[in-house]
């Protein structure tokens, strides 16, 4: 692994804080590798703020531990973790120029004038933005001020870099400019990132792993596929991407497949939350998800990568809604009991699109139908 050693690990043990009884997070676990791109990704409130505040050590624990390589920070004074960060509002000193701004914590720590200009020199160059380190905040762009303050950031050469939604208040084009600058810095620097947003396909983009937060804990940890592919809870599938859901009834269980009834048809399923299917009773009711670019039409002409030979799901629905979205087509469906899905079909003048009122079959692949 490139840079592997150069990044902190870190990892957090049953981390707790609350404020008057209110837990803003109740008892989170997880381990950080060294040189790792982990993003923590949640809704506004899910506690991924406080979570980066304490490893920083601008908040206290309530209880629970957090180590950086190892030891333990938790009484260790901020300043001395050595840790970069970066916050949403880029909080540069607007009286002083690009260059003192970025060699302010150089000169913290006592560096000398000349080895200040160097590491400034580097910083600014790694962040693409030489030759501006006379300007001022002010004669900057949001998105150059976020540069700077990510070279500020970095300057020192901390092993690991903090950061809380630093990309929120650029429009989405410089966003997803800055994105994939963030990757490749990453893989410069090979230090270890831990990156703070509420937006999915941010974090889908750019993280190694993500850990997604929800109501002060952490709901699921993995690679970007396997929380797309596989989520384990129904606040995953919800919160990661499109997905269907369909009510259905379990009626019995084969190897690690649970076979459960939906409007009267058998439709299988895995279930990636549970170690085995086995506790799931006959009887039980249940949640499955897949997603609308997983599903199509049994008769169409479209067949997905996966349709062929895989086993196979096949559900009657009425057509309620088509939409034609250019490099798509989006149809809303409606099978029998009243649930409603969502089917995205890559859009061909060779396709026959389905009109409002019309009934098909549609079908998709048992890999793709998870049990939540
Ligand atoms: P996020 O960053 O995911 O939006 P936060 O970590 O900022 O979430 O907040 C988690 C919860 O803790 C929220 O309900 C928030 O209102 C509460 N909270 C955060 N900081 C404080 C504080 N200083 N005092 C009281 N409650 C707080
Ligand atoms: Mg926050």
């Amino acid at each position: 692994m490139a840079g592997a050693g150069r990044g902190a690990s870190v990892s957090l043990t049953d981390l707790e804080k609350s404020y008057d009884r209110v837990a803003a997070v109740a008892g989170v676990s997880l381990d950080i590798r060294s040189g790792e791109f982990l993003t923590l990704l949640g809704p506004s409130g899910s506690g991924k703020t406080t979570t980066l505040m304490m490893i920083a050590g601008f908040e206290m624990p309530t209880a629970g531990d957090i180590a950086i390589d190892a030891k333990s920070v938790v009484a260790m004074p901020p300043y001395r973790r050595n840790i970069g960060m970066v916050f949403q509002n880029y909080a540069l000193f607007p009286h002083l120029t690009v260059a003192e701004n970025i060699g302010f914590p150089l000169k913290q720590r006592g560096v000398a004038k000349a080895e200040r200009a160097k590491l400034v020199g580097e910083a600014l160059e790694l962040v693409h933005l030489p030759g501006y380190g006379e300007r001022y905040p002010r004669q900057l762009s949001g998105g150059q001020q976020q540069r700077v303050a990510l070279a500020r950031a970095i300057v020192f050469k901390p092993r690991l870099l903090l950061m809380d939604e630093p990309l929120g208040a650029l429009d989405k084009q410089l966003r997803e400019n800055l994105q994939l600058e963030m990757r490749r810095l990453h893989a410069d620097l090979g230090i270890t990132f831990i990156y703070v947003t509420h937006d999915q396909e941010e974090a889908l983009t750019m993280s190694d792993r993500i850990a997604v937060m929800n109501e002060g804990l952490v709901a699921q940890v993995g690679r970007p596929e396997d929380l797309y592919d596989r989520p384990s809870s129904r606040f995953v599938a919800g919160f990661i991407g499109e997905s269907n859901f369909l009510p259905a009834i379990v009626r019995g269980i084969e190897d690690d497949v649970v076979v459960a009834e939906c409007d009267g048809a058998l439709l299988r399923a895995l279930c990636p939350g549970r170690m085995s299917p086995s506790p799931l009773a006959a009887g039980e009711k249940v949640m499955l998800t897949t997603r609308p670019e997983r599903l199509r039409f049994a008769d169409g002409a479209w067949h997905s990568p996966s349709s062929s030979g895989a086993p196979q799901n096949r559900l009657s629905v009425t057509v309620t809604e088509a939409v034609f979205a250019g490099e798509r087509c989006r149809y809303m469906l409606q099978a029998g009991d009243g649930t409603a899905m969502v089917l995205k079909e890559p859009s061909s003048a060779a396709i026959r699109r389905r009109a409002v009122g019309e009934q098909a079959e549609i079908a998709w692949s048992v890999a793709d139908t998870i049990l939540v």
